[in-house]
């Protein structure tokens, strides 16, 4: 059992969070932390601190209170967004500083405005004041994979010479191939001095459908912590699905032969509780988390499932929290029932809570016979909103979760701000006043508009 231990970092709160219809307010986002905790994710990436002011907040919470994983801050390569996410993160048991500056000639030329030269000047400053402050920074040159290859060996060996401890490559736009992306892994270990020092990293965008290829591609070459989210969520079509990296190497040691630390029953506690928070629905034949990830209705499969599950399934439901789907709901469930029930779908309730769960889901119960798993999240999201019973479960100020059946998510503020006014976390952040991104420093940028690119 000399399996190589690979590092999940965890981008949901950052990367996946910035993508359309996902935000989150900073209560939501340390809820999620704490399920990313008990997931057993190595790293999580908790914001962007000088992105906004409730970014900073939700990395500080998280930093106080989610103590046994690392906990990342991202900040582009200047000393305002370093300095800023190094005081996000004060509080933190073990804090990790990620600085990234895309070092492309596309990205160098019409976003940024600066040279080769320049970029690796930056690149190395901003690492080394990052580094004056933390002990653990990890480093990205974005848009890795379309960056000329001499030219990021470069970067890479200036950075790790700053005393990066993480190097990422980031396939920002989902562009590479796997056998491409391993190539790239597999030239940087042969050519960069001090590598072998620094661990690499995967990060890989889903565009052409290949981010968990590419992920793991990039183990098979070297890398040895791999960047993604739960249900895949982030920049367009998506980071690299946590699930399925992982999976795939549970389900395949044979071919790939490395382990991770995360529990694989929390993986749907997880999915559901992702998709409750931002109300955007599992996609039904997601990979792992899709409702019919492991529904089997063909007459033939049925059959073959009954002689012998082996028939068509590797890998138990049971493996990845997927509750029994034989443990039917009704008025005649037992609150251990209830409660596990909860459980499996990311939620676990104080003694006090339970109970009132319990009685509006025996009301429930009685009006329509089977609670489906879409009623009990209704009536959780009720109880936690600490909403008036009405009976149905139904909550009473538009929060309502929507059926199993949506396909479209329920229209949300699309701006990772714009949720700082709701009162909701004005409650917790003390302030009401629109979450306005102020630039301390002027540097190489001069606008904000990259804030939401991030690597
Ligand atoms: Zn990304």
């Amino acid at each position: 059992m000399d399996r190589p231990r690979i590092t999940i970092f965890d981008t949901t709160l950052r990367d996946g969070e910035q993508s359309p219809g996902c935000s989150m307010n900073v209560p939501e986002k340390l809820r999620l932390a704490q399920q990313l905790d008990r997931l057993g994710v190595d790293v999580i990436e908790a914001g962007f601190p000088i992105a906004s002011d409730g970014d900073f907040e939700a990395v500080q919470k998280i930093a106080a209170s989610v103590r046994r994983p690392i906990i990342a801050g991202l900040a582009r390569a200047c000393t305002g967004d370093v300095n800023r996410a190094w005081q996000a993160l004060q509080g933190a048991a073990r804090p990790r500083i990620h600085v990234f500056l895309a070092t492309s000639d596309i990205h160098l030329k019409y976003k940024l405005r600066i040279t080769r030269e320049k970029c690796l000047e930056q690149a190395r400053e901003a690492v080394r004041h990052a580094k004056s402050l933390c002990a653990d920074v990890e480093f990205s040159p974005e848009d890795a994979t379309r960056t000329d290859v001499p030219f990021l060996c470069q970067v890479v060996e200036a950075v790790i010479a700053a005393g990066a401890t993480t190097v990422n490559i980031p396939d920002t736009v989902g562009y590479s191939m796997p056998e491409e992306y391993g190539q790239l892994i597999r030239t940087l270990r042969e050519k960069v001095a001090g590598i072998d020092k620094v661990t690499i990293s995967t990060h890989c965008h889903n565009d052409l459908g290949l981010a968990v290829a590419n992920s793991l591609a990039g183990v098979q070459q070297g890398a040895r912590q791999v960047e993604c989210t739960i249900n895949g969520i982030g920049e367009r079509a998506g980071n690299a699905s946590l699930e399925e990296i992982v999976m795939a190497m549970r389900v395949r040691p044979d071919r790939y032969r490395y382990e991770t630390a995360v529990a694989g029953e929390h993986l749907y506690p997880s999915s559901q509780m992702l998709a409750e928070i931002t109300r955007v629905p599992v996609q039904p034949n997601k990979a792992i988390t899709g409702r019919n990830a492991f529904a089997h209705e063909a007459g033939i499969h049925q059959d073959g499932m009954l002689k012998n599950p082996l028939t068509y399934e590797i890998m138990t439901p049971q493996s990845v929290g997927v509750p029994d789907s034989r443990l039917v709901l009704g008025k005649h469930s037992g609150r251990h029932a209830l409660a596990l029930r909860c459980e499996q779908l990311g939620h676990q309730f104080e003694r006090r809570d339970l109970d009132e769960v319990y009685r509006r889901f025996v009301v429930l119960a009685d009006r329509i016979k089977k609670v489906q798993d879409s009623h009990l999240l209704e009536l959780i999201q009720d109880v936690a909103n600490g909403n008036a019973s009405n009976g149905d479960g139904a909550a009473s100020h538009g929060k309502k979760f929507p059926p199993a059946a949506a396909s479209l998510p329920l229209p949300r503020a699309a701006a990772a701000g714009a949720n700082f006014n709701d009162a909701h976390s004005a409650q917790v952040s003390g302030s009401a006043g629109q979450a306005t991104v102020s630039i301390p420093f002027t540097d190489h940028h001069s606008e904000q508009e990259d804030y939401l690119w991030g690597v």
